[in-house]
């Protein structure tokens, strides 16, 4: 491992002066990804600025309705929040479903949002890999890809994003906000990850040195009747082959409103907007959900390894609607 130099910041703004200054600094949260990559020799920061002691580990309401997460708000926390648990329980479930639970007690917000993948070419530097080392190529699209994504890959990189908890976040349309030198900003999750295209070593639209400092949950009432679902295989301490983030409001038999959103299925948590619209203001039955599903996996392109991915997925949403629709018919609704 290279040497590096570690300081702790106790201000946002020295936080944002550091790497402003040092282009070869790096942002510690739980050090979970970070140092294991480190380890690996994939990533050589010549510093680390850990940023565990800066004042962004509250959960707040906001004045509408919604709920402001700190950056560094610990994984273990986050799911244990009444709040959270109460009106947006699929983000609980998500982040429960992730790693151990000592992980869980060192991993933050932030962190967990610029987790790397897990591709293994992506972590063995004796390999070429498009994403660690631009333009040597992509060895999984011809070698091992069964877990490789269906939507949204290029012949550049078929990685896929395997955070849990950005798939609720991304259900909920999270805004993340992040502070750089020049002043603060925010981006919708659903502009934070960058498509793939030909330049894979690019993730997010996050600018150079950004530490983000927060994650906002807009209010929304159908969050509270969700779920978070993930397969795996085994059954605990795995990362997903396939998992959904699902919320759904029935009306008198109509879906009144819904939210889908995937996770190990492409570079970025996949919210599944075609899905959602077949669904909208339609009936409330096992039709309409296949439907529903088929909407969006018919965009999907599999490679001859990971074609498993589209039924797996399919049969998760189907199962977790009807789950839910009962449950909602079981309340009277
Ligand atoms: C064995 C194992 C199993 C796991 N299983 C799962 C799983 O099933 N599901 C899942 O979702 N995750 C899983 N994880 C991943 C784990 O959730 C992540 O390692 C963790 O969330 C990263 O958070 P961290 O705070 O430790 O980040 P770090 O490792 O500290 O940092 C990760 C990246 O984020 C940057 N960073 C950190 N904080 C900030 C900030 N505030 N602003 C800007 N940049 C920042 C760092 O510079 C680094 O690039 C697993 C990890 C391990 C080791
Ligand atoms: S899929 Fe992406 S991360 Fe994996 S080897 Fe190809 S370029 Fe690298």
């Amino acid at each position: 491992m290279r040497e590096f130099g570690y300081e702790r910041v106790l201000d946002v703004s020295g936080a944002v002066a550091v790497l402003g200054a040092d282009p070869e600094a790096r942002f510690l949260g739980g050090g979970t990804n970070l140092v294991d990559l480190m380890k690996a020799g994939v990533e050589r920061p010549a510093r680390l600025v850990d940023v565990r002691e800066l004042p962004l580990d509250r959960i707040e309401s906001t004045p509408d309705g919604g709920l402001r997460i700190g950056a560094t708000v610990t994984n273990s926390d986050l799911a244990a929040h009444p709040e959270v648990r109460l009106r947006y329980p699929a983000l609980s479930q998500a982040v429960l479903a992730g790693a151990s639970g000592q992980l869980r007690n060192m991993a933050t917000v932030g962190g967990n949002l610029l987790q790397r993948t897990r591709c293994g070419y992506f972590t063995d530097v004796t390999k070429a890999c498009n994403k660690r080392v631009p333009g040597s190529g992509c060895p999984a699209v011809e070698g091992e890809h069964r877990n490789a994504a269906v939507f949204g890959a290029s012949e550049h990189c078929v990685a896929v994003h395997p955070s849990d908890m950005g798939v609720a976040l991304a259900a909920f349309d999270a805004v993340v906000t992040y502070e750089t030198v020049d002043g603060p900003g925010e981006l919708a999750l659903s502009d934070f990850y960058l498509a793939v295209g030909d330049t894979p070593h690019r993730e997010t639209a996050l600018p150079a040195g950004a530490l983000i400092t927060g994650v906002v949950l807009p209010p929304a009432p159908v969050a509270a009747r969700s779920r978070y679902r993930k397969v795996r295989e085994r059954a605990s301490y795995a990362f997903a082959i396939g998992s959904a983030a699902v919320a759904l409001d029935v009306r008198d038999g109509v879906v009144h409103d819904v939210r889908l959103a995937f996770g190990a299925v492409a570079s970025r948590p996949w919210r599944a907007r075609a899905a959602e619209s077949a669904l909208l203001g339609g009936p409330a039955t096992g039709e309409a959900f296949a439907a529903a599903a088929d909407a969006e996996l018919a965009a999907a392109s599999p490679l001859p390894q990971n074609g498993y991915k589209v039924p797996l997925l399919r049969n998760l949403v189907v199962a977790m609607l009807t789950e839910l629709a009962e449950s909602d018919q079981e309340a009277g609704r």
